[in-house]
């Protein structure tokens, strides 16, 4: 299984991505993750990145995709993968449809989790990440059994610092002007798989299996 899970921000492409994840034994491969793991560790990489995180703008187009190009080539990925927050410009449509062509590999469908604009800031600013795991919670619509602490593995939750209403409203600018125009990208090549994404988190997850087949 090669999917893609495109969304704007807060649509809840992290929320569907570890059920799937865990469903299909495939590897979750989230360039936001990636990013901030590389800022955590201080690396180049992160150092780069930062900036462009706080701002609500994209990380640069060659940066993202030498990521994504040296993690696809990962063994693991030969069964599978699950892509999350990755294209998020033409370029980077173009590069993965290369990469893939290289790799031997084909996608089976881009899931588009279509949620509307009023939705998004307040998921955003509501959302607490788990440090250790990364699972995402909602202080209002998806709360943790325990106040600050994960379900899944009993890590601290954090509010992440791009999670603020100015920075969110910057990334969903970002998303409408340079990602959607990957929505029709994937829909002229028949890949486009669009669900519900403003209903309850497990409908949304069960349309994405009936889409999947
Ligand atoms: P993304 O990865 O697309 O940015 P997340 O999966 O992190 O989005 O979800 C954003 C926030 O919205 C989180 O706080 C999450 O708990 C919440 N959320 C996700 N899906 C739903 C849903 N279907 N209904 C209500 N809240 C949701
Ligand atoms: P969200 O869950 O809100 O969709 P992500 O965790 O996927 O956010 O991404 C956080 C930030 O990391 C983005 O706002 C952007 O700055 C950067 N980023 C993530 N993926 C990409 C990408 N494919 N291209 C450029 N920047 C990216
Ligand atoms: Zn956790």
């Amino acid at each position: 299984m090669k999917i893609i899970l495109m969304g704007g921000p807060g649509a809840g492409k992290g929320t569907q991505a570890g059920p799937l994840v865990e469903r299909f034994g495939i590897p979750h491969i989230s360039t936001g993750d990636m990013f901030r793991a590389a800022i955590k560790n201080g690396t180049e990489q992160g150092l780069k990145a930062k900036s462009f995180m706080d701002a609500g703008g994209l990380v640069p187009d060659e940066v993202t995709i030498g990521v994504v190009a040296e993690r696809l080539a990962q063994p693991d990925c030969v069964k599978g993968f699950l892509l999350d927050g990755f294209p998020r410009t033409l370029a980077q449509g173009t590069a993965l449809a290369e990469i893939l062509d290289r790799l031997g590999m084909k996608l089976d469908g881009v899931i588009n989790i279509e949620v509307a604009e009023d939705v998004l800031i307040p998921r955003l600013t509501g959302r607490r990440v788990c440090r250790q795991c990364g699972a995402s919670y909602h202080m209002v619509f998806n709360k943790p059994e325990k106040e600050g602490v994960c379900g899944q593995c009993a890590g601290e939750l954090y509010q992440r610092s791009d999670d603020n209403v100015e920075t969110a409203k910057n990334r969903l600018l970002t998303y409408n002007n340079q990602t959607q125009p990957l929505i029709d990208f994937y829909q002229k090549q028949g890949l486009l798989i669009t669900v519900n994404g403003g209903q309850a988190i497990e409908q949304v997850f069960t349309d994405i299996l009936k889409a999947l087949g």
